[in-house]
């Protein structure tokens, strides 16, 4: 009898874990932009209906243009405050990435130039040197620093969702293009995300442990 109640125990431990597995499956699934339907879904940008992504333009108008973008073959205006711009080619304004799960961008950074702590909440980004030296770095959720140098031709990868950096530390301007893993993958920079709205002081002076005027002098630079 006993050992009838051990062997239902152990069939009752292997079908639950069995069931545990089948149910994380679509979390696996869904750690990435939706599969793709049929081939391909140019965005009708012009269309005011709102759906998870963006609606099909009829096949019959579909061109080979609409899988170009020349958005990325000229530098951003590095004249700013972080020295840096970053040009998207993403769903927004290259239709043919619609539903296929990837996006690019393009960074142009003046000597000095910095593109400011930011997350991407729906893609990791892979980016590649095409020239100059960078001090590239990410913050995992544990808080730890995972930052190195990359050089002209080198790639790194920024995980999916987490705070990361690039700064030009060259003599020259540097120029770095990036895969993203999903079509639309947001953007927040960290510090505008939390000084340029209107959010009660008192979150902020004891978010960062700095005083009432401190948090004025920043949000007054994030208001200009
Ligand atoms: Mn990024």
């Amino acid at each position: 009898m006993a050992l009838m109640s051990l062997r239902n125990l152990t069939l009752w431990v292997a079908v639950t874990a069995a069931l545990l597995c089948v149910a994380c499956l679509p979390t696996m699934t869904m750690a990435a932009d939706e599969d793709p339907l049929q081939d391909f879904c140019v965005a009708d940008l012009a269309s005011a209906t709102t759906v998870n992504g963006k609606v099909c333009k009829p096949l019959a108008q579909v061109v080979a243009t609409d899988f170009k973008s020349s958005l990325l073959n000229k530098a951003g205006n590095t004249n700013n405050a972080n020295s840096a711009a970053v040009t998207a080619a993403n769903v927004d304004n290259f239709a043919g990435l619609n539903t296929l799960g990837i996006s690019m961008a393009r960074i142009d950074f003046a000597k000095g130039g910095l593109n400011v702590p930011h997350t991407h909440p729906r893609a990791s980004e892979i980016l590649f040197v095409a020239e100059g030296t960078l001090y590239v770095g990410f913050v995992s959720t544990a808080n730890t620093l995972f930052a190195t140098t990359l050089n002209k031709g080198d790639v790194f990868v920024f995980p999916r969702g987490l705070v990361h950096f690039q700064l030009n530390i060259g003599n020259y301007p540097a120029v770095a293009i990036a895969a993203l893993g999903s079509q639309n993958p947001g953007v927040q920079q960290i510090a505008p995300a939390l000084f340029t709205p209107d959010i009660n002081d008192q979150v902020l002076t004891k978010a960062f442990k700095i005083t009432q005027q401190e948090v004025n002098n920043i949000q007054a630079k994030f208001r200009v």
